[in-house]
């Protein structure tokens, strides 16, 4: 096996196999000697190179959320972040390889990168190995990871100007996670207008729209911020959906390539849209609204208010947020055999699987969650739906703790079904207090009745639940 030599311009040396694993419109991929790093090479290394320069530069310093930022460890995991620019044999970049989670590991797409088009591509699903399919839950977990890793590039000023089903990884089987990959593209604020334009299905209708005029013509828009908050929402509708949200039967065009500009473009329209139904197809089983009320308002805000007017696209954030609220509401369905095997409990009128038709038997706790505003004044602050798995965090118990990178996961009570009743049971809380007002220990257990109001926490920020019975 020949090995070459690259310098990287901190004037370290790094080996590496010059045998070609990869390559893309802008790069060429070989691996390090160790195979623990990627070094990509620039195909027209003299192409905006000043720029270029200090725009990689930028990207891995001041912009870096993986170096320096309190969480570096957690952000490391979240992204495929440069870590070198290779100076010689010519400009580059080294990228950490892909963590072996990404790839999958049986059947046809062994070996290959987790894309999306391997879940959602009507298509390309059906080589998808069983054993990698996930469950429904498992890629709204990923969902989760991925609005909060373009939230952190976006709070640094930072978009990545081509999200798309080939720059995320999504692992439903093995961490439950995601990873935003292509990080040199950045859009870096003051140093860099962007020359990729995105993927096909991603790029927002305003660069679509105005493709044609000249890079210089102030009226031409190009990727930033505003077009990652349509791209995500693109993302996360296939995944929970396997259908891409534009798509849809309506005709703009005789012309294929006119129709396909005006249907991304001027013309887009989402395929559920609640007012004009001319692209809505005839098919669709399972709406948008199953995801529930968090998640269905921001999808109308991203896919009807924002689709033609950026100011009003949900944030990453938003997206973060409302993903976290819904996943409490997510239950197990009791059908061995449903495709998805969880929903979410969205309309409490009319509990029953999207996606099997099966109801769910017996009845429902749900926690409504209580903040103290003032000394015994308790305000509504998020529901819980209880089901075998439920699991009570830090941030159920106390009001001022979002779930997120720094935040302690063990889990302070859980749920079970004994002896005929729901309980909630101890695990690590200190000051968990039973409807009658006497303190529960660790490991001891307070039943599940209607209306029952157990404090959480006596600490201050600590929340109350209000325990609901919901009759199937
Ligand atoms: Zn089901």
């Amino acid at each position: 096996m020949s090995i070459e030599i690259a310098t990287l311009s901190d004037g370290t040396s790094i080996r590496y196999i010059p045998e070609v694993i990869g390559e893309g419109a802008e790069k060429t991929v070989y691996f390090t000697e160790d195979r623990s790093s990627v070094i990509c090479l620039y195909k027209k290394p003299k192409e905006d190179s000043i720029l270029r320069r200090k725009r990689l530069e930028a990207i891995l310093g001041r912009f870096n959320p993986t170096i320096g930022d309190k969480n570096a460890k957690y952000w490391k995991e979240l992204f495929c972040w440069p870590t070198g620019i290779v100076e010689k044999p010519s400009i580059g970049i080294v990228c950490p390889s892909y963590p072996k989670n990404y790839f999958f590991t049986a059947g046809v797409l062994r070996g290959k990168e987790k894309q999306g088009l391997w879940y959602f591509g009507e298509k390309a699903s059906k080589l998808l190995n069983p054993s990698e399919k996930g469950t429904w839950r498992d890629f709204f977990a990923g969902c989760i990871v991925l609005a909060r890793a373009v939230g952190r590039m976006h709070r640094a000023g930072l978009a990545h100007s081509d999200l798309s089903y080939r720059n995320v990884l999504l692992d439903p089987v093995i961490r439950r996670s995601a990873i935003v990959i292509d990080i040199d593209a950045l859009v870096v604020p003051g140093i860099f207008t962007p020359r990729v334009l995105g993927t096909k299905g991603y790029i927002a209708p305003e660069v679509m729209e105005t493709m044609n005029l000249p890079f210089e013509d102030p009226k031409r828009k190009l990727p930033c911020i505003h077009t990652d908050r349509h791209a995500l929402p693109t993302l996360i509708y296939q995944y929970l959906l396997r259908r891409h949200p534009l798509e849809g039967p309506k005709v703009n065009s005789k012309d294929p390539d006119e129709d396909e500009q005006l249907s991304q473009g001027k013309k887009a329209l989402f395929i559920e849209n609640p007012s004009d139904k001319s692209n809505r197809p005839n098919d669709i089983k399972i709406p948008f609204t199953i995801l529930g009320k968090q998640l269905s308002d921001l999808f109308l805000k991203a896919f009807v208010d924002g689709l033609h007017d950026p100011d009003k696209r949900p944030t990453a954030t938003q997206w973060e947020s409302a993903l976290l609220k819904t996943w409490d509401r997510i239950i197990p369905c009791s059908n061995t055999g449903c495709p998805n095997k969880f929903f979410v409990l969205s309309d409490t009128h009319n509990i029953r699987c999207p996606f099997c038709g099966t109801k769910p038997a017996g009845q429902i706790p749900i926690l409504n969650l209580y903040k103290e505003t003032r000394p015994g004044q308790w305000q509504p602050d998020g529901e819980l739906v209880i089901h075998s798995k439920t699991a009570l965090c830090m941030w159920h118990v106390y009001d001022n703790i979002q779930p997120g990178p720094d935040v302690d996961k063990t889990i302070q009570a859980y749920c079970a079904f004994r002896g005929g009743q729901w309980l909630l049971i101890n695990q690590k809380l200190t000051g968990l207090i039973s409807p009658g007002g006497n303190s529960v220990p660790t490991d001891k257990a307070v039943a599940l009745i209607n209306g029952a109001r157990i404090r959480l926490s006596k600490e201050p920020h600590g929340r109350m639940a209000e325990v609901k019975l919901i009759k199937v």
